[in-house]
């Protein structure tokens, strides 16, 4: 199966191969060139210890030179007047490997060297070294006494190149050690850091059976990302359950507002049925379906309002706050006069504010309606004006005002204060609710002062 744990263990895998194959080339690189080094530093060394040995001793001492210098795995071959004076390998031996260095003419062997050991000796190549058939020698020429003494020091190609081999078997076997290591140490490494994954997962997938909103995830405690992730995964599920809470308690009273109305259509119907009735009565029970059917048109139209706005992409345009304030005045007069309440205005003019025309008319039209709704005497007040780049909006009343507790709940839909207090004026309790996603929408902000019994004042902060 595809799964993220296979993907990452692939992965470190991959990788982990990659960095111990490179580190083994450089180090088998680096290897063989000290091994190389180290063996052609032999070789001088002994050449060294041999000419001056051969150079201040005689010839008795030269013959045992074996027993002064350590030649280790070196083969030594000394020439007096171009006989073997020395050898540390057979007679067949010696013949052989100094056919071997004679089979070229000495002139030539400078050549030959060069062509030869450039491939071996790439770094720390000297002139003198050179390789005859599987040998490495370096040799040098002294004369004393009128004699002449060939000095060739070598080693078997093969001794050098089984270190090697020992070397480059060995990097192998270790690498192979530390990447079976490192796969086991990264399975469960991987594995423990995956299995908040797998749990998440799994209860996902239960609560996607159970289908109960109610349920969530068990706190991670990891510290990391899952603990985000399983937080953030709750908080969502708060929202949802919020949300779908907020339909139901919507629906529920949608449905219970609508109710109410048609039950007082159906009983004034059967009323007017009665055909016993007075043509009085009959007109008084049309003014009570006159009034509910009314009340039913303004909560469809309000709930229609309200669907629009969740659903409308609301463009930024601008609106004249006075010229609008003024509108709303203008329809509401005659209720205001009804009521006997004073108007005070104090509005600048040419207010631009960044909002819909339509939806700024419907904000305060609501507070305006609202204010000579819940004031019987006294007065009401509207301010607008300029504050540097802000707009202010103030609508104030003598009226019922509203407590602490109800402060916090006006805007939620439905919201009614004291419902016998409030019954007896006309509403469905979606006027601020409205109000409240509208400045939401365009964000402005929207505060509420108020008193019992002294007034309320609503103060919406525009961007101008
Ligand atoms: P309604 O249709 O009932 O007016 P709103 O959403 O407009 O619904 O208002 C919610 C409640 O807030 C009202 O029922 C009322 O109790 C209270 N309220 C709103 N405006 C005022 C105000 N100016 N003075 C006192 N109470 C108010």
């Amino acid at each position: 199966m595809k799964s993220v744990k296979n993907k990452l263990f692939l992965g470190f895998a991959i990788l982990i191969f990659l960095i111990l194959f490179i580190l083994s080339l450089i180090s088998i690189k680096v290897f063989s060139v000290n091994q190389k080094n180290e063996s052609l530093g032999l070789l001088d060394e002994t050449l060294f210890s041999i000419t001056d040995l051969i150079s201040k001793n005689d010839d008795r001492k030269i013959e045992n030179i074996d027993r002064y210098v350590n030649l280790k795995n070196q083969f030594l071959i000394i020439l007096k007047d171009k006989k073997v004076f020395f050898t540390n390998r057979s007679n067949y031996r010696t013949n052989d490997i100094l056919e071997e260095i004679y089979e070229e003419e000495y002139e030539d062997r400078e050549k030959h060297h060069h062509k030869k050991d450039m491939d071996f000796f790439d770094k720390g190549e000297k002139k003198d070294y050179f390789r005859v058939d599987e040998y490495i020698l370096i040799y040098d020429i002294l004369e004393k006494n009128d004699n002449d003494y060939e000095i060739y020091v070598g080693i078997d190609e093969d001794i050098v190149e089984g270190d090697l081999r020992n070397i480059l078997f060995g990097i192998i076997v270790l690498n192979s050690t530390i990447f079976i290591i490192l796969l086991v140490i990264g399975y469960f490494l991987i594995n423990r850091t995956i299995k908040p994954l797998k749990v998440i997962l799994d209860e996902v997938n239960s609560l996607q059976n159970g289908n109960d909103l109610s349920k969530r995830l068990k706190e991670a405690n990891t510290k990391d990302e899952f603990e985000q992730l399983t937080n953030s995964f709750n908080k969502m599920l708060n929202n949802i359950e919020n949300s779908v809470d907020n339909i139901k308690q919507f629906s529920s009273d949608a449905s219970h507002e609508l109710k109410t109305p048609l039950t007082v259509i159906q009983g004034e119907i059967e009323l007017c049925q009665n055909s016993t009735k007075s043509k009085e009565e009959l007109s008084v029970s049309l003014e009570k379906i006159n009034k509910e059917q009314k009340k039913l048109q303004e909560i469809i139209k309000n709930f229609l309002l309200l669907s629009r706005l969740d659903k409308e992409v609301l463009k930024n345009k601008k609106a004249l706050l006075d010229k609008i304030t003024f509108e709303s005045i203008e329809l509401n007069l005659e209720k205001i006069e009804a009521k006997n309440l004073e108007l005070k205005l104090d509005i600048e003019e040419d207010l631009e504010v960044d909002f819909d025309e339509k939806y700024l008319y419907i904000v305060i039209n609501n507070l305006l309606t609202n204010a000579i709704k819940y004031t019987n005497e006294g007065f009401i007040a509207l301010i607008a004006k300029r504050n540097g780049n802000k707009i202010i909006f103030e609508i104030s009343d003598s009226g019922i005002g509203i407590s602490k507790e109800d402060k916090s709940k006006i805007f939620e839909r439905f919201y009614r204060v004291d419902k016998a207090r409030t019954c007896s004026k006309d509403g469905i309790g979606l006027g601020l609710s409205i109000v409240k996603k509208i400045c939401d929408r365009f964000e402005t902000s929207i505060d509420i002062q108020s008193k019992e019994m002294k007034g309320s004042t609503f103060k919406l902060i525009f961007t101008a």
